[in-house]
């Protein structure tokens, strides 16, 4: 069993979202959702106080953490030392560099496993910034607000189907695992939690010709969600090039799959050839 560190003592910053896990069975279900297997670079975004970093490495004896509180810093070295192996990269994880992470031991293919009880006002950059490091990641278990896992995996048809979604379903794998209350932690957040899973896709299973274009199609298609493609596109391209692509100018984007959006974006890409 792990113990925590009788050494933190700091109270929880708000500003860095600080909301510590104290549930076990939640923890537990966390480290069995990741279920470390022998040769795998484990990397935790916010170990914060070690709820799961300490569970986990129990598991797995090496760990990278990376944490941006320099007060957690050094009793989470201390306290992990009866553990494992632990690395703690004192650094706002946005200026992480991920693929030369995976590619520290000289490992041109080798890729990372992310793990974090991310702080929620940084949830969707960190997101954005691991898909941008995509091919150096095997997986990724988060915990975010509720909220923000229910627009990642809505689909079409859904309330909450919008940006978020099909820019990381045309990325990753999305799979909703499990939710957690607010009690669960402490302080509690104001705002119900859940857990995730994201697997991304092969690079050559994933389509895109252009990355930018892709976005813009998506960002402008769901700028004004309740406009018909062709008014919401007129910026990028005309009702007849929405056509040429297969998909229907009158519709919504709420209306349309990923699948389609990519078709869409790949076809503009094309007709600017
Ligand atoms: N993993 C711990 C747990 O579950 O109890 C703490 C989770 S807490 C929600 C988020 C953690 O992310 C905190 O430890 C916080 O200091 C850290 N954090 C906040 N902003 C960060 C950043 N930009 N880079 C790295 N860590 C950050």
């Amino acid at each position: 069993m792990s113990t925590r560190s009788p050494h933190f003592t700091e109270p929880a910053k708000k500003h860095l979202g600080q909301h510590f896990l104290h549930d076990r069975g939640i923890i537990d279900n966390i480290v069995h959702a990741v279920d470390p297997k022998p040769g795998d670079r484990l990397v935790e975004i916010g170990p914060g106080q070690g709820a799961i970093t300490f569970p986990l490495l129990d598991r797995h004896k090496e760990l990278t953490v990376i944490e941006f509180d320099r007060d957690l810093i050094f009793p989470l070295t201390e306290a992990a030392r009866a553990h494992g192996t632990l690395e703690v990269i004192h650094r706002d994880v946005l200026a992480v560099d991920f693929t030369a992470l995976a590619r520290n031991g000289g490992d041109e293919g080798g890729q990372i496993r992310l793990v974090g009880n991310l702080p929620y006002n940084l949830s969707s950059p960190i997101l954005f910034h691991a898909l941008e490091h995509a091919t150096a990641i095997r997986d990724m278990h988060f915990m975010l607000q509720k909220e923000v896992v229910d627009r990642m995996a809505a689909g079409p048809g859904s309330k909450v189907y919008g940006r978020l979604g099909v820019m990381l379903q045309a990325y990753c794998h999305v799979t909703p695992l499990f939710d957690v209350p607010p009690g669960a932690f402490r302080p509690p957040p104001k705002v119900d939690s859940a857990v995730v899973r994201l697997v991304p896709r092969a690079p050559d299973a994933i389509g895109i010709d252009d990355h930018a274009l892709y976005a813009a199609v998506v960002r402008d298609a769901f700028g004004q969600r309740r406009k018909t493609l062709r008014n919401a596109l007129s910026n990028l391209c005309d009702a007849a090039a929405i056509e040429a692509a297969g998909v229907r100018p009158d519709a919504r984007a709420e209306q349309i799959e990923v699948a389609d959006f990519v078709r869409l974006a790949n076809s503009l890409a094309r007709q600017r050839d």
